[in-house]
């Protein structure tokens, strides 16, 4: 199976014979070839979504939302097909694939709201006869650069409002996966916008993601994944004057108190932990624990990691999936050796190498306690199923500990104390505090997105996601 672009309307014919595999992670077996586009293949799609664009900001915006209405039909539909294709592509196992796929649904229906509100302001003049109001304006062609660890719902959480505000959007979606991408870019032809309004190119950051930021046409670039990469793009999009959003990195912690539940803190960090193999940017890779209940913690935590079985999330039992690919791995893996060298591993600490793991990318789910909080491996973001134990003595050290780092994504506190969270809730300084559960679950009407490293003032999903793809046009009235 090979996947091409889809832009201007139609499928387009590939423009050269370059293409990548795309990798089972499980299993390693080839599902498709993707064609690695060119800067030419980003002019056409731009050339169309900006011809399509002045158009489709004169239909009325209920009108654009009943687009996003049937969108989420077909999603529904298709969920376990949509979920089947995420798996096999990405691992996540399937429990939380079809979870992934709801949030873009979700996604839709509410973005579709939108549609009947998107509300401006009016406002009293200072004149005489003349009336004042701000209105949210849509902004031309965008572009959508998104990660691999939520192949979909990050796409829905930028691409509807796009659309909604009256937009028209070139995606890029991440060469390990987009088969998902292709299975969205078929509802969005089956459901019939306008030529040009959604458009896919398929391709590397380097060339594609790069002649997108560079094309004077494209007029916000909308970006999720790496601090690394995002920093690149900012100043790129700098050099552009564009309006660039990043969503990137985190080390997100959960605290566990000494008066915490330790039942319900062991489920928070499991699920947060070792959810999605660790590779969620609110994935929680620290555990700042009170030294009077951390050996307790510790030996609830070892023993509930036992019970994770490991595998193809195909499989319905198996709680823990691959990682993305070989890369990621040896990437884990180094952290852990450094980690060696700067704490005591407790348990994991692997890659598998038995059969059947040795055909796919899988990694022990891993646990270091005695960490310094100023450990490479608790400052740095690992993106794999290892998580760092912090012993503090107290709730302010605790929050130092948290705020130690250079992102500032998602935290948790686990306590019974009603100070300590309205306390902890003002000083964490993370754009998403979670009080008595772990750090990932976002739900897609609030505003997603961080402080620090992880962001750049931009928020995805929730209202707050209509900042990014509209420009604010004050109108004054002379009557
Ligand atoms: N939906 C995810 C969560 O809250 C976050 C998305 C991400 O990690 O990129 O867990």
């Amino acid at each position: 199976m090979k996947l091409h672009n889809y832009y201007g309307g139609s499928w387009q014919e590939p423009s050269n014979a370059n293409y990548a595999a795309v990798l089972n992670p499980a299993n390693g077996e080839e599902l498709a070839q993707v064609q690695l586009s060119t800067k030419e293949d980003v002019e056409a799609a731009v050339k169309a979504a900006k011809e399509a664009q002045k158009k489709w900001a004169l239909v009325p915006a209920p009108k654009r939302a009943d687009y996003l209405y049937e969108i989420g039909r077909v999603m529904k539909e298709r969920k376990e097909h949509l979920a089947q294709v995420l798996t096999k592509e990405m691992g996540k196992v399937i429990e939380e694939a079809r979870g992934e796929v709801q949030e873009g649904i979700d996604m839709a229906y509410y973005m579709a709201g939108e549609g009947r509100r998107l509300f401006g302001e009016t406002t009293p003049s200072e004149l005489a006869d003349k009336f004042a109001m701000s209105v949210r304006a849509p902004i031309g062609v965008v572009g959508l650069i998104t990660p691999w660890n939520f192949p979909v719902a990050i796409a829905t959480w930028k691409s509807f409002p796009a659309i909604v505000a009256g937009n028209t959007f070139i995606w890029k979606p991440a060469t390990e996966t987009p088969m998902l991408a292709y299975e969205m870019a078929k509802i969005f032809d089956e459901v019939g916008f306008p030529a040009g309004v959604a458009n896919i190119v398929f391709g590397s950051g380097s060339e594609v993601g790069t002649a997108m930021i560079e094309h004077p046409d494209v007029k916000v670039i909308s970006f999720t994944g790496s601090t690394d990469t995002g920093s690149k793009v900012a100043e790129l999009g700098g050099r552009h004057l564009k309006k660039v959003s990043l969503e990137m990195g985190g080390k997100n912690a959960v605290i566990v108190m000494d008066d915490a539940d330790l039942n319900l803190a062991v489920e928070g960090i499991l699920w947060s932990a070792f959810g999605t193999a660790g590779q969620r940017c609110t994935a929680c890779s620290r555990v700042i624990v009170h030294k009077d209940v951390k050996a307790e913690l510790e030996t609830r935590l070892l023993e509930a990691m036992k019970q994770l079985t490991i595998g193809d999330g195909l499989d319905e039992s198996v709680k823990v999936g691959p990682v993305i690919n070989k890369a990621a791995l040896e990437k884990i893996h180094s952290y852990v050796e450094i980690g060696q060298g700067e704490a005591k591993l407790l348990t994991g600490g692997q890659i598998m190498t038995d059969s059947p793991y040795d055909k796919g990318c899988y990694y022990e789910p891993t646990l270091f306690t005695d960490v310094p909080a100023n450990a490479r491996i608790a400052q740095e973001e690992i993106f794999g199923p290892v998580v760092s134990l912090i012993e503090v003595g107290s709730l302010e050290e605790a929050i130092e500990v948290n705020n130690s780092v250079k992102y500032g994504l998602s935290s948790s506190i686990f306590t019974r104390d009603v100070n300590r969270v309205f306390k902890a809730q003002r000083d964490l300084d993370t754009g998403i505090v979670y009080v008595n559960a772990g750090t990932t679950g976002a739900e897609i009407h609030l505003p997603f997105g961080g402080t620090k490293g992880t962001g750049n003032g931009h928020r995805d999903s929730g209202v707050a996601a209509l900042d990014v793809y509209t420009e604010w046009k004050s109108v004054y009235v002379d009557f």
